[in-house]
């Protein structure tokens, strides 16, 4: 049994820097580095070394090749030669017996280290390599001692040639193994989002080409009239002030949209939803009067406070209303409404329209990636809207009846 408590302990010992690894970076947007290897290679080593698992005249065993090993593969050569330095300085301060076998020893399984390293990088099935790291680092002192204290192998067989290799072997594989897959996974994760950022970026870039368009369009027609010649000085006149007017539009527009999407930070804090929505309105008037629809904004003196990020909250408000006033822009009597409840600790906004409304099929798409029913839609607003409202701890629900009209109910918590 003294066997199996030792193989634990070193087993713990060398699984430190896989350990250390998920506390460290659980929450840190990178990967790990070659310092971090070498710190948490350099502590094991201490630790394994002060804690092996025989000490019987002199001789030592412990997690050192695992630890090399894993060194050299994850944080390079130089990573390697400093551990050696380590183990030879501590080795020497230890002392015993059997320091100068250690070395030999050494000098045979660094350079089989730093082969097996290279092959584990070249070719796919890594477990052939960790076990035969496993053997090797078993049988190379196994060798050395035989050759110069075959009394104390004889003595020692069973765990020589049991314990030992099974130590290093289990070591090895599962170090290798956990690690590289806590590696992997943070490798997705940091993947998923990077293209998280990427979509908000490219959803902002396709609303502000799809609100420029139309301006460009006015102004476009109105230069072509001019050109004909075909109008009295007074309409020309009238076709440039209008163009001039569109022009000015743009140029808000592209203001505001600059306003909204500066880069999305990660910052939490306490807004007036009050104001926020006021500007957006405000915004969004323009586009309602050019599709005939009318904007109706409950009016509220007192600010109503809300813990969020002011550039996502108004994107999000953006997204609602430019697709109310897109729902409805072909009725008649078109209204979008926005009113505000309290209720229970939150604020329950609702953004209500007459539009088309939305049938039962696709009211279970909604919010899905690039779901969009219009000629000219990205499909993104509402899944950025849901992304932000869920980080601001909120809640949407919708209802829809075909041809009769929209109403979204976005609740959030109360500052
Ligand atoms: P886009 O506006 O670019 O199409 P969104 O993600 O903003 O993308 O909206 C996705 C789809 O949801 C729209 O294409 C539309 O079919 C539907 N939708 C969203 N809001 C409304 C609404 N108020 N009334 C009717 N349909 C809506
Ligand atoms: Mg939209």
């Amino acid at each position: 049994m003294w066997g199996i408590k030792d193989i634990l302990l070193q087993l713990l010992f060398a699984l430190s820097p896989f350990v250390i690894y998920n506390i460290h970076y659980r929450k840190l947007e990178i990967n790990y580095s070659k310092r971090f290897i070498l710190i948490t290679c350099s502590f094991c080593l201490l630790v394994s070394m002060s804690f092996p698992s025989s000490t019987q005249e002199g001789f030592i065993f412990d997690s050192r090749y695992v630890i090399m090993f894993f060194g050299i593969l994850f944080g390079g050569i130089s990573t390697g030669l400093i551990l050696l330095g380590e183990f030879i300085i501590y080795r020497l301060y230890i002392g015993g017996a059997a320091t100068f076998d250690a070395l030999i020893i050494q000098a045979f399984t660094f350079p089989l280290s730093i082969l097996l390293c290279s092959l584990y990088h070249k070719i796919r099935n890594g477990h052939i390599i960790t076990f035969v790291a496993g053997i090797g680092f078993s049988l190379i002192p196994f060798i050395e001692l035989y050759i110069n204290h075959p009394d104390y192998i004889i003595a020692n067989l069973s765990f020589n040639i049991l314990v030992i290799p099974v130590q290093n072997c289990l070591g090895i594989w599962l170090l290798v193994t956990l690690f590289n897959k806590s590696v992997q996974d943070k490798e997705f994760y940091l993947k998923h989002i990077q293209n998280e950022k990427v979509e908000a970026i490219n959803q902002v870039a396709a609303s502000l080409a799809h609100e420029v368009r139309n301006p460009l369009t006015t102004v476009l027609g109105f230069l072509k009239l001019i050109r004909s010649n075909s109008f009295n000085k007074e309409k020309t006149e009238r076709f440039i002030d209008i163009s001039i007017e569109e022009i000015h539009r743009t140029e808000q527009i592209l203001s505001d949209y600059l306003s909204i999407s500066k880069p999305l930070e990660c910052i939490q804090q306490k807004i007036d939803l009050v104001s926020q929505l006021r500007t957006v309105v405000e915004v969004m008037t323009p586009y309602a009067i050019m599709n005939n629809v009318t904007l109706e904004t409950e009016s509220l003196a007192s600010p109503i406070l809300i813990f969020g990020n002011p550039s996502e909250l108004k994107q999000l408000l953006v997204n609602f209303i430019k697709n109310a006033i897109e729902a409805c822009m072909n009725v008649p009597c078109a209204r979008v409404g926005i009113s505000f409840r309290i209720h229970l600790q939150r604020v329950q906004l609702v953004i209500e329209d007459n539009g088309i409304g939305m049938d039962q099929e696709q009211l279970s798409r909604l919010g899905s990636i690039y779901y969009s029913t219009k000629s000219t839609g990205t499909g993104l607003g509402l899944t950025y809207s849901y992304q932000a409202i869920r980080s601001m701890n909120g809640t949407v629900s919708v209802q829809s009846e075909p041809r009769s009209g929209t109403s979204f109910t976005i609740s959030l918590p109360l500052a």
